[in-house]
């Protein structure tokens, strides 16, 4: 059970020290995927191990090496330690930046502080389990991993009996509604940092590249995100329900960002929306539990990140055609709007509303019949919320290969137009050649006389049989 707010104020310290009278000792909370000051296990339990704490990011170039690190996540990335900064120095200390290699700079860090313990949140992705394995060869018994910090339940402990995780959502969602999950811990009052501990600038991010980001990016950090909650809580939670599937009313919150990067927490998260109550927060909450469930599969499966979950046998489309399929794709000019649409949101703004990444991700993988794994890095490379787990698991989902207990199913644009975007506006909105369209003809410019707009790619119909005919069989 977490301690409430000021649990680790100066008195605590003072009393040690008065008990003690040694030498003050020193602590490390390693920030990776959970920049935040509230609400934080990791800077919690650092500062109540010592009298000083090292709040410390270390910029890992491996993280570029392994493409991750895009234009749209590094602004973003930039944003979220320039607040946590602010926020750490507000409270008396600041943030210590350092680049490397991680465990080689948290190593470091640890010998010249002399740090008696090293407080980091457990991942589930291989790279961070990597980390973790040389981090504990590393410091030994210093090291202290923490669950539930970049999700609501900790990954493994939710699970069937027998078995390390769920392999289906809802059975998952059942058992994980009954988690207790812990009460969240305030911001620190003050963090004591010790003095002379060398640090780089925020600006050192920029070695893990530079591009520009999307001209649409949302603000990245810990307030940025707590005004966009507060704003969510007062007036889009109620509505979610009926209006999470409106292309065009973009009624969804918006905080993938910040979960992603841990500017919010999870577990803070499900309290709040539960506290506000009605079918908006169940449905909210629910959505939570997805991203909690894909965690749970990558932490028990990390080679679900690349190979498929489920293999159908596939003999995913390569050829000339394909690579000419996949660049229409990109670039929102396959002929179907409500597909290019979406797609031009994503170059847009970094973010595209989910309805549409299930349609865009259902086209590429079913309809053009291409690799999911060609879909999912272009997400990668340009979405500010995109996630290994969320992700990798999503497009496997959409491609047939991953959790969905009906892998068979086909989206199709026009279907999926007239109940999404019945009247339209979402392609008014993204796709400007044909703004002046009105009403639900937009969907089908192909029908409108004196409009010129790329004819569709492919055929419905024959792409429909196409992937009939590798269809899964399980
Ligand atoms: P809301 O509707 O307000 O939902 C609240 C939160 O719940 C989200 O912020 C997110 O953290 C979580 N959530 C919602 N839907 C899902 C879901 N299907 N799976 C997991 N978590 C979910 N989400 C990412 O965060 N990163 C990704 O890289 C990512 N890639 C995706 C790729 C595909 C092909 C698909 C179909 C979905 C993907 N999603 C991803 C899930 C979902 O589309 C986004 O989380 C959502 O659109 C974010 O908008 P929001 O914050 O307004 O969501």
């Amino acid at each position: 059970p977490g301690l409430k707010a000021g649990a680790f104020t100066q008195d605590d310290r003072q009393a040690r020290d008065v008990t003690t009278r040694t030498t003050p000792t020193t602590s490390i909370a390693v920030f990776t995927s959970d920049l935040r000051l509230r609400d934080n296990p990791v800077l919690h339990a650092a500062l109540r191990a010592a009298d000083r704490v090292i709040p410390l990011f270390v910029v890992d170039r491996r993280v570029a090496a392994a493409g991750f690190a895009v234009p749209n996540r590094v602004a973003f990335l930039r944003d979220c330690l320039a607040d946590l900064d602010a926020g750490l120095r507000e409270r008396g200390g600041r943030l210590v930046i350092r680049t490397g290699d991680a465990v080689e700079e948290i190593r470091r860090v640890a010998e010249q502080a002399d740090a008696g313990e090293v407080h980091i949140a457990g991942g589930v992705s291989a790279f961070a389990g990597r980390r973790e394995a040389r981090l504990r060869e590393a410091l030994g018994g210093a090291l202290r991993v923490h669950g539930a910090v970049l999700t609501a339940a900790e990954p493994g402990t939710v699970t069937p009996s027998g078995k390390d995780h769920f392999a289906v959502f809802t059975p998952y969602f059942r058992a994980w509604q009954g988690v207790e999950l812990r009460t969240p811990f305030a911001a620190p009052r003050g963090v004591p940092v010790p003095s002379g501990v060398r640090s780089e600038p925020v600006a050192a991010v920029s070695l893990l590249g530079s591009g520009s980001p999307s001209p649409g990016l949302p603000e990245g950090g810990e307030r940025a995100g707590r005004r966009r909650l507060t704003a969510w809580l007062r007036s889009g939670l109620g509505a979610y329900a009926d209006r999470q599937d409106d292309l065009a009313g973009d009624a969804t919150s918006r905080l993938s960002p910040y979960l992603h990067f841990g500017c919010l927490s999870p577990v803070e998260l499900v309290h709040r929306a539960r506290k506000s109550g009605g079918p908006g927060a169940d449905a909210f909450v629910r959505q939570l539990a997805w991203r909690d469930f894909h965690h749970q599969v990558l932490a028990a499966r990390p080679d679900a990140s690349h190979t498929d979950y489920r293999p159908r046998g596939d003999r995913w489309r390569s050829d000339d055609d394909a690579v000419a399929a996949i660049a229409a794709w990109k670039a929102g000019r396959t002929g179907y709007p409500l597909v290019d649409a979406g797609m031009r949101q994503l170059a847009a703004e970094g973010w595209m509303h989910n309805r549409a990444r299930l349609l865009v991700a259902s086209f590429l993988t079913k309809t053009l019949y291409v690799d999911w794994r060609v879909g999912a890095r272009h997400f990668l490379d340009l979405l500010v919320d995109g996630d290994v787990a969320n992700n990798q698991l999503n497009w496997q989902w959409v491609a047939g290969t991953g959790t969905d207990t009906r892998p068979n199913r086909v989206l199709n644009p026009l279907a999926q137009a007239r109940r999404f975007d019945p009247d339209g506006a979402y392609v008014r909105r993204w796709v400007p050649e044909l703004a002046e369209v009105p009403g639900r003809r937009v969907h089908t410019p192909w029908s409108l006389p004196g409009v010129s707009y790329p004819p569709p790619i492919v055929d419905l119909a024959e792409a429909a049989a196409r992937f009939r005919e590798h269809r899964h069989t399980r």
